[in-house]
C-alpha cells in the first residue's frame, strides 16, 4: 500500500478508537501529550488532522500518522506500518520484519531434543 493510500484509508477517528480515545460533541479530546484538564485537542475528521490548542503543549498539530507517531513514540516508518495494520491492509512484510527482529533478541532454542514421537 502506498503512503497516500494509507492516509486515505486511515481516518483520524480510527486512530482515536485504536487508542481508546473518544472525541466529544465538539470533536475535542483530552490531549494525551500534556496534562490536559479540559479537552484542548481538536480533531478535524474532514481533513484527518488534529491540533492541540494548549500553550503548555508541544504536540502542535498533525495528521493521523503523526498521531500514531506521537502515541507510539516511533518513527514515521513504524507509524505507517501501524497505520496499515489499522486499516486492515496487507502487512505481511512488516510482520516478517518483526519476526526477524524478535528472533534476534530472543533466539529460539532448537526443539529437536524435546521431540517425543512415542506415547
Ligand atoms: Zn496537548
Amino acid at each position: 500500500m502506498e503512503i497516500q493510500d494509507i492516509k486515505t484509508h486511515l481516518s483520524i477517528t480510527d486512530v482515536l478508537t485504536h487508542y481508546g480515545l473518544r472525541s466529544d460533541h465538539n470533536n475535542r479530546i483530552k490531549c494525551p501529550w500534556h496534562d490536559d484538564k479540559t479537552p484542548s485537542l481538536q480533531i478535524y475528521p474532514s481533513t484527518n488532522t488534529w491540533t492541540c490548542f494548549s500553550s503548555k503543549c508541544k504536540a502542535g498539530s498533525g495528521d493521523a500518522t503523526d498521531m500514531i507517531m506521537k502515541m507510539e513514540r516511533c518513527t514515521k516508518h513504524e507509524a505507517l506500518i501501524k497505520a496499515t495494520e489499522m486499516t486492515g491492509g496487507a502487512s505481511s512484510k512488516p510482520k516478517e520484519e518483526e519476526i526477524t527482529r524478535s528472533a534476534v533478541t530472543h533466539p529460539e532454542v532448537p526443539s529437536c531434543s524435546n521431540t517425543t514421537r512415542d506415547h
